[in-house]
């Protein structure tokens, strides 16, 4: 399993989250191609693992949404064995996105998976999506929700972002840059990709400051 995902030494960045957090529309918005990432309303289409060459020196890589209330068990049980299958292995990202929609506190299965990355090491951020759809004044208090239910005083804080406004997403891009500067620091992959969902987005938007944050996580075996 863990063989159909590239492995040639470019840095991935993961993203992950409930369906309908707004997972497609923030990678379509940062990588500038509306349509990339598809977003689809049925789980049975989403069971798979895409891989977006973004600029031809990174990965983004956007994981199956989960949390369907109506999803059996067996498929579940699927979505789990093929995400911990790509998070475990030896292509595993240089840092998981994990997607929380701003409006609604975090579900037990956001605290599950935030808890089951830490627990392997996992370089992580919390991003709060669709922050335009709350009013300024309810944001900072999303956010300390966030923290509290996920546990994630001791660690960067969430970060509201709008794939719909552009709000926070400089922030964000800064993390994400230096996720993928680690990330190529520490790369000691050359395999070429073989047999992964591999598509293109070339433009990446002009992002404005460098980035700020110092390496924080694991590093890569
Ligand atoms: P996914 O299932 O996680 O990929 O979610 P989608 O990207 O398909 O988004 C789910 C719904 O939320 C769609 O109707 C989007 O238009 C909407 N949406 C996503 N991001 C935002 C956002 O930042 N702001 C607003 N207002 N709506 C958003």
């Amino acid at each position: 399993m863990a063989d159909r995902f590239p492995r040639d030494g470019m840095p991935q960045i993961a993203f992950m989250g409930r369906s309908n957090v707004g997972k497609s529309s923030l990678i379509n918005r940062l990588v500038g191609q509306k349509g990339l990432a598809r977003t689809s309303k049925s789980p049975g289409r989403t069971r798979m693992i895409h891989f977006f060459a973004v600029n031809r020196d990174a990965y983004f890589v956007d994981l199956p949404g989960y949390g369907y209330a109506s999803v059996p068990r067996s498929m579940r049980e699927e979505w789990q064995g093929l995400v911990e299958s790509y998070l475990e292995g030896p292509s595993a990202p240089d840092l998981a996105v994990v997607l929380v929609d701003s409006r609604h506190p975090p579900t037990p299965l956001d605290l599950e998976l935030v808890e089951w990355l830490r627990g392997r090491g996992l370089r992580m951020q919390v991003v709060l999506t669709k922050i335009d759809k709350i009013p300024r004044g309810d944001r900072e208090p999303a956010v300390g929700r966030a923290i509290d239910v996920l546990d994630l005083a001791t660690v960067a804080p969430p970060l509201g972002v709008s794939a719909v406004t552009g709000d926070g997403l400089p922030a964000l891009w800064r993390v994400l840059d230096d996720a993928l500067a680690a990330g190529r620091r520490t790369s000691s992959r050359n395999a070429p990709p073989r047999g992964a969902a591999v598509r293109s987005a070339s433009h990446r938007p002009a992002h404005t400051n460098p980035p700020q944050h110092p390496t924080r996580g694991r590093s890569r075996p």
